[in-house]
């Protein structure tokens, strides 16, 4: 697989506990274990619960039979993101048999369609909250500790947490999130999140700066924003445009782009994700001017036919989706783009199937994420259309793009060899002790010698050999510190 720190779902990284340096100051600290499966914002919300748990007296563990409290960081997008939490619940009741006081909690997705049969009926949970609810966490526990169950899985229209400074989970301590809004109102028909996150809401943008400030200051070389449609990042204006306080500046997403590439030149700027209908030129033209802001867009096609498109609601039609890719490259030539796609929904016939290949083909993605349609429930798909392509179809479709793109990623990877390429060094490679990792700005891995080299410089490495998911080069050049 694929480093990449805009991975939509990256299988790596399923499961992993959220464990950080600081504990409480408190001698009888409690102990918690947090986990963590689905996309990246999930992640980055574990580090806001992980801090806000801190400041009450809660150190984290990375064993969970140590734990006093196990929360489990939750994944409504595929049916199976679903059932691998419910199997991980099973090994949680085990403990709960030889340890009656633990408490075992839920947060994120699927805590409110679950909230009823896994608190009350099955009562294997003790207590549920919502991706809106976390700074309600301590009361909750209160609760639970008094002998009841909690759950708060109200959504707020607000929420963005933007005065808690997370916890940094990451290991490397060179690359971090920075959540810049919240919840989604796209309605793609598809799509559980806006079911499960609630309305779209951005963060203040003086508190992502700060964010982005601390992090350099401690050390971090490299920012992805996040959102699930970061190209309607606004501040300070209405979806409808109405300006709210005519005193202060309007935000919108290339504005905020720029705020964060001019926090320092050594820090790069990456973003995930993006939405075709809604990618600006401005946007664009902001990449064009940083050098810091990485050469890299994930913008999720889902499917090639006209049809389709329509029946998943996504608002665009291939010919835009195909204008969308040439202003990339018209702007930034040397752009990487991946995306998402998703076969098998619901009606797709064979020849709309082949559309999603012709344009998979033609665009010739550096990366692509690709996916089985799951019904989700209360989705418009669901309410609206039969989920009837075949589960052997599904999977054979499935099977032949991954295997084409397999070829394109390769394509893409040689186009490099020869050429020299900035690179960040994120960390010693998981195969050898003698070489590092990094990626360049386009988001590809990069594998090179140790020698005396660091994890957050950043070196220039000719590329001399590559696979399908990485690049192989020498250094031969160092940037100075500074
Ligand atoms: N907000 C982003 C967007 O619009 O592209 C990403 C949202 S989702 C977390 C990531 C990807 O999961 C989607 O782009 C889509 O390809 C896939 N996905 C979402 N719902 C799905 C479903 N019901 N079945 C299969 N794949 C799905
Ligand atoms: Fe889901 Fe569409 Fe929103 Fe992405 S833009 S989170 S796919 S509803």
């Amino acid at each position: 697989m694929r480093y990449t720190g805009n991975k939509v779902i990256d299988e790596n990284k399923q499961g992993e506990a959220t464990l950080v340096d600081e504990t409480s100051e408190l001698k009888n600290y409690k102990k918690l274990y947090i986990e963590s499966y689905g996309c990246q914002m999930n992640f980055s919300d574990s580090e806001i619960v992980a801090s806000i748990l801190i400041g009450e007296g809660y150190t984290t563990v990375a064993d969970f039979k140590e734990a006093d409290v196990i929360l489990i960081n939750t994944c409504s997008i595929r049916d199976n993101a679903e059932q691998r939490v419910l199997n991980r619940l099973r090994n949680f009741q085990g403990l709960k048999k030889k340890k009656p006081d633990l408490i075992v909690g839920m947060l994120g997705c699927m805590a409110e369609r679950l909230k009823y049969e896994l608190v009350e009926k099955k009562k294997v949970l003790d207590l549920v909250a919502g991706p809106d609810a976390y700074r309600d966490l301590p009361r909750l526990l209160q609760t639970v500790e008094s002998g009841q169950k909690a759950v708060n899985v109200l959504l707020s229209r607000e929420e963005t947490y933007a005065d808690i400074s997370p916890v940094r989970l990451d290991a490397n301590g060179i690359s971090a999130f920075i959540s810049i809004m919240r919840g989604c109102d796209n309605m793609c028909s598809f799509c559980v999140v806006p079911f499960t996150r609630g309305r779209e809401r951005s963060r203040d943008p003086e508190s992502i700066v700060t964010e982005a400030r601390d992090l350099i200051n401690k050390g971090y070389r490299e920012v992805t924003l996040l959102g699930q449609n970061v190209d309607s990042y606004k501040w300070n204006i209405t979806a409808k445009g109405e300006i709210l306080n005519p005193e202060e500046p309007i935000v919108k997403f290339a504005d905020l782009l720029e705020k964060v590439a001019m926090v320092s030149p050594d820090l790069r700027i990456r973003y995930s994700t993006s939405h075709p209908k809604d990618l600006t030129n401005e946007v664009l033209e902001t990449m064009a001017r940083h050098e810091n802001i990485c050469d890299y867009i994930h913008l999720p096609v889902q499917a090639g036919n006209n049809e389709i498109l329509k029946k998943m609601n996504r608002g665009y039609t291939s010919e835009w989706y195909l204008d969308r890719i040439s202003a990339i490259k018209r702007y930034i030539p040397e752009c990487a783009i991946s995306t998402d796609v998703i076969v098998g929904f619901c009606g797709e016939t064979d020849e709309q199937y082949a559309e999603t290949v012709d344009l998979m083909n033609y665009v010739k993605f550096d990366f692509a994420y690709m996916f089985k349609y799951s019904e989700r429930p209360k989705t418009l798909a669901e309410r609206n259309f039969n989920d009837n392509v075949p589960e052997d179809i599904k999977a054979s479709r499935l099977q032949s793009i991954i295997d084409m793109q397999l070829e394109h990623s390769h394509l893409s990877n040689k186009k490099m060899v020869g050429k020299t390429c900035k690179v960040l060094i994120e960390g010693v490679s998981k195969r050898s002790e003698n070489k590092l990792y990094g990626r360049n700005s386009q988001n590809a891995v990069v594998i090179f010698d140790r020698d005396d080299l660091q994890k957050g410089e950043y070196v220039d490495v000719l590329i001399d050999d590559c696979t399908s998911a990485t690049l192989f080069g020498k250094v031969i050049d160092k940037y100075s510190k500074n």
